[in-house]
């Protein structure tokens, strides 16, 4: 067996960090009336080993984030050297020449926020895939340049771009709450151009919104999927 499946005290704790964060959804669900059925925890995984991931998927947890491109070629490899089967979402921000190395390992990619990226995109899904990549618009609430998202008045033009590829599906949106912002009335903006794009896309019903910080406002608002990284796996060694 591999060494790092017999490391019993790191299990321990994620497996605690996974009770306690399952504690933390029913509880805003609860609030929000909602149902925790409905929410995915996606654990981002950046710096940690794929040891870890190896973990968390026999905790159950099977939706894996990670936002740079070759951390996270490397780990997949690793993960599927074990025989362990995770669904890999990327969530950081995406360059087109990574789009064919993201394509070969990804299921999902949260951050398109280009037409130019949906392009490259869609011909490597098309050319390395046998499945389409499921694909979310990132939303930039804020406008802000340079932590990615497009503005919500380019969703749809964006929406259109993903549609005409046919190796991407498109299934919804994605947001990171802007620092200075109070994260309820962030969410509440994405859950608007959510909405609207639901209206023209039916099939585009995932709000992947949610950190470990402010994850309850985002169950208040409708996410569908939390992003949560420290509060699954602890405090990361550089801060990202
Ligand atoms: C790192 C990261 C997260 C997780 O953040 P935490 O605050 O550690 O939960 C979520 N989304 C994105 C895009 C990230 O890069």
């Amino acid at each position: 067996m591999a060494r790092e499946l017999l490391e019993p005290d790191r299990r321990a704790e994620l497996a605690e960090n996974l009770a306690r964060l399952g504690e933390r959804i029913a509880a805003g669900c609860a609030a929000a009336g909602r149902d925790p059925a409905e929410v995915t925890v996606l654990a981002v995984t950046k710096f940690f080993p794929a040891s870890d991931v190896l973990h968390l998927a026999d905790l159950g947890v099977r939706d894996i984030g990670e936002n740079r491109d070759q951390e996270a070629s490397q780990k997949a490899a690793e993960v599927a050297r074990h025989g362990v089967a995770v669904r890999w979402h990327f969530v950081g921000q995406l360059q087109r020449n990574k789009c064919r190395s993201v394509a070969r390992y990804a299921d999902l990619v949260h951050t398109v926020d280009s037409v130019r990226l949906a392009a490259a995109l869609g011909s490597a899904a098309a050319d390395l895939r046998p499945d389409p990549l499921e694909v979310l618009i990132q939303v930039s609430l804020d406008g802000a340049p340079g932590r990615g998202g497009v503005v919500a008045a380019e969703v749809p033009a964006m929406a259109e771009a993903i549609a005409s590829q046919p190796a991407l599906r498109l299934r919804g949106v994605m947001a990171v709450a802007p620092q200075s912002w109070e994260p309820a009335a962030a969410f509440r903006d994405l859950a608007a151009v959510a909405a609207r794009l639901r209206s023209a896309y039916p099939q585009a019903t995932w709000v992947s919104a949610g950190m470990s910080g402010d994850l309850e406002a985002a169950l208040a608002a409708g996410a569908t999927h939390l992003r949560i990284g420290t509060g699954l796996l602890g405090k990361r060694a550089t801060l990202r």
